[in-house]
C-alpha cells in the first residue's frame, strides 16, 4: 500500500488531476483540477481518490488514516498557503474552514454524505465573528457545523418514532422566544444552540464533539467512505447500474464567503440565455449574502449585466435613476470584478463547448468559481444554442445533433404555460402524461357539451371516464382532456397525441360521475375552470395562461442536420388528411399507420357501420358495406393524395365491433329508431357483441377472415382510390396491412381476398397501381413463427403496444391502475406502454425482424406502435435493422432527431 498518489491537489491555477481522470478523481474532483489547471479561480482543497475508497472497504478505517496522512497533511498546507488562511490556528491567523463532499464516476445526487464549515469550534469561531465583523453568520455557522457533523459523523439522528434531538432543542428556543423562522435568532441564542447542541451529542453519542479540526477532518474523510455502503447508496447504484467497486472519491475544499461585508458578493450566472438560448451573458448576484440568499428568495437578486437590469427593469417598470440607485447591476458596482468575471465565463464556455451554469463567490474583493456545470435549459435554448455553436465553430455537427434531447422538441411543437403563471398555480391532481402540452379550459363532461361550448368560443376540457371513439367529435372541440382511467396507450392518449392534443389519464384522487368530478374532496361542475399540463401530467386549479410555440429557422436547421446524418426514415400514424399534411410539414415521408376505424365516427359513417353489425346475413352486410365504400375511397384518396409518392400503410378494420355500438339505453333506442328495428333487437345484438377480455376477442384480422366481405370492401376502396390517383397523374403507394395475425395461414387467407379484389379493381379500371400486401407483428406468436409468415408478407409493421399487452400480459386499458406503483417501488424502470422493453419485448422483436429477413431478404420492416416516436426505442429499432418507425405527427420531429442520434452513435 505504501507509495502510491492518493491525494491529489488543485487551486492556485495549478492541479496535479484534470479532466480526463473521473474514474480515478470522481467527476467533481477531475472537473474542479481542470478549473484550476486552465487559470480558473477556484477555493484551493484536494481530491482523495476512489482507489482509496476501494481500500477503505478493504483494509480499513485505520490503515488507510495511516497510508494517506502524510498526503492530506500536505495538501492542507497547499489549501492554507493559497487561501492565506491557517487550519487549525493556534497564532490568531483567519481560520481556514472547509467542506468535506463525496464525488463518484457518475453522478449520484444527494446519496451520500457532505459536511461544510468544517474546522470551527470555540476559537475558530471568535476570531470568524471578529474579523468578519458578524456574529451572527459566524455562530449560525458553527452550530450548524455541529449538527451537519453530529448527524454525518456520529450518527446522531432521530430515533424511531422521535424527533431530530438538535431540532427540538431548536424548536423549543424558538417557541420560547415566539419565534416563526430562524432568522429571528440572536447571536445569543445561537451562542446558547452552539452548547445545547454539544450536549445532544454527548447525550446520544457519549462522547464529545471533537473540537480539534484534524479529528473533524479525519472524521468526515471517513464518513464520506461509509456513505458510499449505505442502504439507498446500493439501492441507487443497483438502479443505475454502477458497480460498487468504482468507490467515491472525497473532495476537501476551502470554504468562500460571499457575506463578510460590502466588498463581498455572491451569485449564479450563465454563459447564454437558458431560457431563449440567447448568446448573452447574464444571472443574479448579492451584495454580503451567502449562496442559498440568492436562490431562497428571502432577498431579491439583482442582475449580474448591466443589459440585463436595463431589461428587467423595463420587464418591471422601474425607473432608470431609482434602477441604478437601488437596483444596479454587478457590472455597475463592482466593473473591475465583474469584468474578470465576463472573461472567466468566456473562457469556461469555451472550454466546454457548452453553455455553462457557474456559482460564483467574492470574498472581499476576490472572485472565486464554485462550480460549473453545462446548464439545463429549455427546448427552444437547446436548439438555438446548437445551431449558434455550430455557426460560431465551437463545436461540429455531430455534437450539435448528440447534444440534443429529442423529447425536449416537444415543448417547441406545443403550447406550454407561461413560467410565472404556472408557479403561482394550484396543483390539484397528477395523473399520466398521456399526451403533452399546456391546456387552460372550463370543464365539460360529454363530447357533445365540448362541441356545444366550443361554437359558442369558449375553451373547454373535456373530463371523461375514460373515452371511447363516439368521444372523437368533443376531443376535437377541447383544448385538452383528462381521464380517470386508462394508460399510456388507452384511447384518449393515443387519439390526442394524433391531435396535438393535451391529455392527462389515469388521474390520481380524480372520480367523475355525470356532470361533475371530485377531485380528491372537491367537486367541480360544468363551466368551472381547470389547466392540464400534459407534459408533466399535472393538474392545476382554475386558470393558468399559456404561450404559442413557435418554430423559427434554427429548428429547421436542426432538422436539416437530422436528415443528413439519418440511414431510418421516419413515418406518421394518421387517420386523415389534415393529419398526413401536418406531419409531412415535420418531415414525415409516409405514413406507417392509418387506422381506418377512427374515420368511421365522422358525419354518418356511423350508422352504415351499425346496419353491418345489425344484419343477420352476408348479403345485409354487403349492402351495409356497400354505402360504406365511397366513403372509404374517398377517405383514402384523400390520404393517399396528401402523401402522395410516399408509402402509405393502411390497416384494415381492428378494433371489436362493439366498440361501435352504444351502451346506454336512450342511444340503443335512438338505434333502433334510424334503423327501423326492434329496440330490443338492439339490445340482444349489444348483449352477443359483449366481451370478456375484448382485447383478446374478435379482433382484428379475425374479423376479416370470419366476415370476408369486410375486407373486400376495403380493399376495393383502397385500390379504387389509388387507381382513381394515378390516372390523375399522382404517384400512390398503398401498403394494405393486415392486423392481428397469429398464424401464417390468418395471414394468407386476407392475403388472397385483397389480391382478388386488386386484380378485379384493375380490370375495371384498365389502370394497375404498385401495393403492398403486409402485415402487424403484434401478437407474440407472429414473432416466433415470423419466417412463415415473411413467405407471403412483404412487410412488417411491429405494433408493440399489443405486443407489449401480449408480451407482459398487462391490459393496455387497465395497466394505469398498477403501473404507477411498479415504477415507485423499482419492480419496472419505465412504463412499458412508452419506453419500449427492450429486454423482454424488444427479444420477440429481434427474433421477428432476424426469422423474417432471413426467409425474405426484401421485407420491409418498421414499428408503429407508440414507442416509434420514444427516442431510446427509437434507437432500438435502429439496432435491429428497421426500415423506418412511425409516429404520431407531432412527434415526427423528434423520431428523426432520434434517429439521426442512433445513426451518429454508431
Ligand atoms: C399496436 O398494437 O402497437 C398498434 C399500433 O395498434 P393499435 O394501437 O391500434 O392496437
Ligand atoms: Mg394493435
Amino acid at each position: 500500500m505504501e507509495g502510491k498518489k492518493r491525494v491529489y491537489k488543485f487551486g492556485g491555477k495549478t492541479a496535479d488531476g484534470n479532466s480526463t481522470m473521473k474514474n480515478l478523481l470522481g467527476g467533481k474532483g477531475a472537473n474542479l483540477a481542470e478549473m484550476s489547471l486552465i487559470g480558473i479561480p477556484v477555493p484551493a482543497g484536494f481530491t482523495i481518490t476512489t482507489e482509496v475508497c476501494t481500500e477503505y472497504n478493504l483494509y480499513g478505517k485505520d490503515a488507510v488514516v495511516k497510508v494517506i496522512k502524510e498526503q492530506v497533511e500536505e495538501a492542507v498546507k497547499a489549501t492554507e498557503l493559497i487561501m492565506g488562511a491557517k487550519f487549525d490556528p493556534t497564532d490568531g491567523s483567519f481560520p481556514l474552514l472547509l467542506s468535506v463532499r463525496s464525488g463518484a464516476r457518475a453522478s449520484m445526487p444527494g446519496m451520500m454524505n457532505t459536511v461544510l464549515n468544517l474546522g470551527m469550534n470555540d476559537e475558530t469561531v471568535k476570531i470568524i465573528a471578529e474579523k468578519s465583523g458578524n456574529a451572527k453568520f459566524a455562530y449560525d455557522s458553527y452550530r450548524r457545523f455541529i449538527h451537519m457533523y453530529g448527524d454525518v459523523v456520529m450518527g446522531v439522528e432521530a430515533e424511531e418514532g422521535h424527533h431530530n434531538p438538535f431540532e427540538v432543542i431548536l424548536d423549543k428556543l424558538k417557541e420560547a422566544k415566539g419565534y416563526k423562522i430562524d432568522t429571528e435568532l440572536t447571536v445569543e441564542d445561537l451562542k446558547d444552540l452552539v452548547e445545547g447542541y454539544k450536549s445532544v451529542i454527548r447525550e446520544h453519542a457519549g462522547v464529545d464533539f471533537p473540537t480539534n479540526p484534524w479529528d473533524q477532518l479525519w472524521g468526515s474523510v471517513c464518513a464520506v467512505f461509509d456513505s458510499w455502503n449505505t442502504e439507498r447508496a446500493i439501492l441507487y447504484r443497483r438502479m443505475e447500474n454502477i458497480p460498487s467497486e468504482w468507490g467515491t472519491a472525497v473532495n476537501v475544499q476551502a470554504m468562500v464567503y460571499g457575506n463578510m461585508g460590502d466588498s463581498s458578493a455572491t451569485g449564479v450566472c450563465f454563459s447564454r440565455d437558458a431560457a431563449t438560448g440567447e448568446d448573452q451573458f447574464n444571472g443574479e448576484y448579492l451584495v454580503n449574502a451567502q449562496g442559498e440568499d440568492v436562490v431562497s428568495g428571502v432577498r431579491t437578486p439583482l442582475e449580474i449585466t448591466t443589459i440585463g437590469s436595463k431589461r428587467w427593469a423595463e420587464r418591471n417598470g422601474t425607473s432608470e435613476e431609482d434602477r441604478v440607485k437601488n437596483f444596479p447591476s454587478l457590472e455597475e458596482v463592482m466593473p473591475s470584478l465583474y469584468q474578470e468575471l465576463n472573461e472567466t465565463q468566456q473562457k469556461l464556455e469555451n472550454h466546454y463547448s457548452d453553455m455553462q451554469d457557474m456559482e460564483f463567490t467574492i470574498q472581499e474583493g476576490k472572485l472565486w468559481m464554485l462550480q460549473t456545470r453545462n446548464g439545463k435549459r429549455t427546448g427552444a435554448a437547446m436548439v438555438k444554442m446548437a445551431v449558434d455553436m455550430l455557426a460560431q465553430g465551437l463545436i461540429d455537427e455531430k455534437t450539435a445533433i448528440l447534444r440534443q434531447e429529442p423529447n425536449k422538441l416537444d415543448e417547441l411543437l406545443h403550447p406550454v404555460f407561461d413560467h410565472d403563471a404556472v408557479v403561482a398555480a394550484k396543483e390539484i391532481s397528477k395523473g399520466l402524461p398521456a399526451s403533452p402540452g399546456a391546456a387552460t379550459g372550463q370543464v365539460v363532461f360529454s363530447a357533445d357539451a365540448a362541441e356545444k361550448w366550443a361554437a359558442d368560443g369558449k375553451k373547454v376540457i373535456l373530463v371523461r371516464r375514460e373515452t371511447s371513439p363516439e368521444d372523437l367529435k368533443g376531443m376535437y372541440a377541447a383544448e385538452g382532456i383528462l381521464t380517470e382511467r386508462g394508460g399510456m396507450t388507452s384511447h384518449a392518449a393515443v387519439v390526442a397525441r394524433g391531435m396535438g392534443k393535451c391529455c392527462i389519464s389515469s388521474a390520481a384522487g380524480v372520480f367523475v360521475s355525470g356532470s361533475s368530478m371530485t377531485v380528491n374532496g372537491v367537486v367541480y361542475k360544468e363551466g368551472d375552470f381547470i389547466s392540464l399540463d400534459g407534459t408533466t401530467g399535472i393538474v392545476y386549479d382554475g386558470k393558468v395562461d399559456t404561450m404559442t410555440a413557435t418554430l423559427d429557422g434554427d429548428f429547421a436547421k436542426l432538422m436539416e442536420l437530422a436528415e443528413k446524418n439519418t440511414r431510418m426514415y421516419v413515418r406518421t400514424n394518421a387517420d386523415t388528411p389534415d393529419d398526413a399534411k401536418a406531419a409531412r410539414e415535420f418531415g414525415a415521408k409516409g405514413i406507417g399507420l392509418c387506422r381506418t376505424e377512427h374515420m368511421f365516427f365522422e358525419g354518418d359513417r356511423i350508422w352504415a357501420i351499425r346496419e353491418m353489425i345489425l344484419a343477420e346475413d352476408v348479403e345485409g352486410r354487403k349492402n351495409a358495406l356497400a354505402k360504406l365504400l365511397p366513403i372509404q375511397r374517398e377517405d383514402f384518396y384523400g390520404i393517399l393524395e396528401a402523401m402522395d409518392g410516399f408509402g402509405v400503410t393502411i390497416r384494415l378494420l381492428d378494433p371489436p365491433l362493439h366498440e361501435f355500438t352504444p351502451n346506454d339505453a336512450a342511444s340503443q333506442a335512438e338505434m333502433a329508431e334510424r334503423l327501423g328495428v326492434d329496440v330490443e333487437l338492439v339490445k340482444a345484438k349489444v348483449e352477443s357483441l359483449h366481451e370478456f377480455n375484448p382485447m383478446l376477442g374478435h379482433r382484428g384480422c379475425r374479423l376479416g377472415n370470419t366476415y370476408p366481405e369486410i375486407t373486400e370492401m376495403q380493399a376495393r376502396a383502397i385500390i379504387e382510390a389509388a387507381c382513381d390517383l394515378k390516372a390523375k397523374g399522382f404517384n400512390p403507394k398503398p401498403e394494405i396491412m393486415v392486423p392481428l395475425i397469429g398464424t401464417m395461414q390468418e395471414f394468407k387467407m386476407q392475403e388472397n381476398i385483397i389480391r382478388e379484389v386488386a386484380a378485379a379493381v384493375f380490370a375495371e379500371k384498365g389502370i394497375e397501381v404498385d401495393y403492398l400486401v403486409g402485415t402487424m407483428i403484434e401478437i407474440p406468436r407472429a414473432c416466433l413463427t415470423a419466417d412463415k409468415i415473411a413467405e407471403h408478407a412483404e412487410f412488417f409493421s411491429f405494433g408493440t403496444n399489443d405486443l407489449t399487452q401480449m408480451g407482459f400480459g398487462y391490459s393496455r386499458d387497465d395497466a394505469g391502475k398498477f403501473l404507477p406503483i411498479y415504477i415507485e417501488k423499482g419492480i419496472l424502470k419505465h412504463d412499458p406502454f412508452q419506453v419500449l422493453d427492450q429486454e423482454g419485448i424488444g427479444q420477440l422483436v429481434e427474433m421477428a425482424c432476424e426469422k423474417g429477413k432471413a426467409a425474405r431478404p426484401t421485407l420491409k420492416i418498421g414499428i408503429c406502435g407508440e414507442h416509434g416516436g420514444e427516442p431510446s426505442s427509437v434507437e432500438f429499432c435502429h439496432r435491429v435493422g428497421m426500415e423506418y418507425v412511425s409516429c404520431s405527427p407531432f412527434r415526427v420531429p423528434i423520431a428523426r432527431l432520434a434517429a439521426a442520434q442512433a445513426a451518429m452513435r454508431e
